[in-house]
């Protein structure tokens, strides 16, 4: 039985952006309209299917999701600020403001540049679900500013790999934690992995890290780590090795933690 990927990502707490990459199909539609809805819905399992918010989703009818690039032109920039004055006319219904965006791939560099500034600055109450068959067409700011998911038949129908998902939690917590030598040896650890896996722990570190934040972590140590991951896990589709990316990972961590010491040592 296939998992419901927007239940799951809606019960770790909705970002408020994210990329969902995958050939076009039903598959992606079901899980961008289900997501619609989680940010509508109104019942206390969000998407509940059953409250006004959800049902005006499932129908397309919901005055505060707006989908932008149905037409065959690309999206481009005046696109983009007509969508940022809509974006701040607060929402009609709904508590979020929900912007899908189809063939996101296809924005021209300045489109992009646009839409990177309202992921940046945009109201709080805004999302965007920016449609792609391959994030790898987005501009890497863009990427970094948005959670990735994707529809691979993989992703979508395996359960996540226990495995992973313990060594995601014991890097989260040891990014977290006090200790330099035990993230260090953790990351010599990890610098012997495959690639693959590597990518795949660091990929389950940001749901690790984000349901950290939910149970009370530190905030701002969470959000610099959450950046770190991000940025080395970026740098692994770029052909480094997972040896290069667990050092880099580890020397991230510690400059990040020593800032405030040298902060507090030189005044
Ligand atoms: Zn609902």
């Amino acid at each position: 039985m296939k998992r419901d990927v927007a239940l799951e990502i809606a019960g770790r707490g909705l970002s408020h952006a994210y990329i969902i990459s995958g050939p076009p199909g039903p598959d992606r539609d079901n899980l961008v309209r289900r997501l619609c809805a989680a940010y509508v819905c109104t019942g206390r399992e969000k998407p509940c299917f059953v409250c006004s918010g959800c049902r005006k989703a499932a129908e397309g009818i919901h005055p505060d999701i707006v989908t932008v690039g149905l037409s065959d032109r690309d999206i481009g920039v005046d696109d983009v600020r007509a969508l940022r004055a809509s974006a701040y006319i607060r929402p009609n219904e709904a508590a979020r403001k929900v912007y899908v965006l189809l063939r996101a791939q296809f924005m021209k560099a300045p489109a992009q540049n646009a839409m990177l500034k309202l992921l940046e600055d945009g109201p709080s109450y805004a999302a965007f679900l920016l449609v792609v068959e391959n994030e790898g067409m987005l501009l890497s700011t863009i990427r970094s500013r948005c959670e990735l998911i994707r529809m691979d038949a993989d992703a979508d129908c395996t359960p996540p790999d226990p495995d992973i998902v313990e060594a995601a939690g014991e890097l989260a917590g040891r990014m977290l934690g006090d200790s330099e030598l035990a993230l260090m040896r953790f990351c010599a650890g990890a610098g012997k992995w495959e690639r693959n896996r590597l990518a795949a722990v660091l990929d389950a570190a940001v749901s690790a890290l984000r349901d950290g934040m939910d149970q009370g972590a530190d905030v701002k140590k969470t959000l610099d780590s959450l950046e770190q991951v991000k940025c080395v896990r970026g740098a692994l589709d770029y052909n480094m090795s997972a040896g290069q990316a667990a050092g880099w990972l580890c020397a991230k961590v510690w400059a990040g933690k020593r800032r405030p010491f040298i902060k507090e040592v030189a005044t």
